[in-house]
């Protein structure tokens, strides 16, 4: 106790031989909240009876007032157990690409609605995450679409295409090219000057240089504060004119089709959102499980309610 918990996954066995119980989850959760031990939520102290049987609560010895570890998380007031939780948390995090609501719903032998709202506040952690860090430096930035397939246009289903904003920062290294950072996806109703200087305004610091391909809709950036570095793209191919918004773009396309098999665009954001979270945290896989973990322990706003329809 006192010492921070971190757990590094290494592989599902390791996995399964830390999380044997929903007690054992239960503690991993109280560590990590609260290094220093759980204090009660009312007076503060740090003595409790044993668990309460059956309930997800420990009674204070001074004011018997009860605190309940999962307060304020995204495990409140579900009926999930912790461990399928963890689980969950587990091949979502550790999973290089993403696991579908129908999959994750097959290998925790839960139903499909169940699972469709746990991803959904796993994405809604994540965004959070996400959302707390904005880009620097050097920034390329192009708009992509995406949206139903042809058998969904077939069906005469919506089959608008939904425009997508992409940011993707890199690092010059002298005399090694460039080195690919982090990414921020954002959809859109449409490309236009205004969303796409909103989009750049709260993704990326002022001061940083923007990279574009000189055709879009592009024209103000200086205005706003951002150094424009404009490529024509005429003379060049787009991959080398834009690298690492084009290598990003050819795996999220790559993503949407084998993860999600296309995409829906009510849910698009949410789908983004994870997809930026994984390729940010890409040279720390082991450390997701607790990442994910972590992001998904802070306070959740959103009613359970808003994530299941
Ligand atoms: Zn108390």
């Amino acid at each position: 106790m006192g010492m921070e918990t971190r757990y590094h996954a290494r592989n599902l066995m390791d996995f399964f031989t830390t999380f044997t119980s929903e007690e054992s989850c239960e503690r991993y959760l109280i560590q990590m909240r609260w290094p220093d031990e759980m204090p009660c939520q009312k007076c503060g102290k740090k003595e409790f009876y044993s668990r309460v049987k059956d309930r997800r609560a420990y009674q204070c010895q001074s004011c018997k007032a009860f605190t309940r570890p999962t307060a304020g998380t995204i495990f409140h007031r579900t009926r999930t157990s912790l461990q399928c939780w963890f689980v969950a948390i587990f091949l979502v995090a550790f999973d290089k690409r993403g696991l579908s609501a129908l999959l994750l719903s097959e290998e925790l032998g839960i139903d499909y609605r169940t699972a469709w709202a746990m991803l959904g506040r796993m994405r809604h952690a994540m965004a959070k995450r996400d959302a707390s860090y904005t880009l620097h430096g050097y920034v390329e930035i192009d708009e992509m679409f995406l949206g139903a397939t042809s058998e969904g246009a077939k069906r005469g289903r919506g089959t608008t295409q939904t425009p997508v904003l992409v940011a993707v920062s890199y690092t010059p290294i002298t005399g090694k090219g460039e080195m690919t950072g982090f990414a921020k996806l954002q959809a859109v109703k449409a490309v236009t000057e205004k969303t796409v200087i909103d989009f750049v305004k709260s993704q990326v610091e002022p001061g940083s240089t923007i990279r574009t391909d000189g055709l879009s809709v592009y024209p103000s950036l200086e205005r706003h504060g951002f150094i424009h570095d404009r490529q024509p793209i005429k003379k060049r191919k787009a991959h080398f004119v834009l690298p690492h918004v084009h290598t990003f773009i050819s795996n999220l396309r790559s993503f949407v089709q084998g993860t999600h098999h296309g995409l829906s665009e009510p849910h698009l954001q949410q789908y983004l959102d994870e997809f930026c979270y994984r390729f940010n945290r890409r040279h720390h896989r082991t450390e997701m499980f607790d990442r994910l973990l972590r992001a998904s322990l802070e306070k959740e706003e959103t009613p359970f309610s808003a994530l299941t329809h």
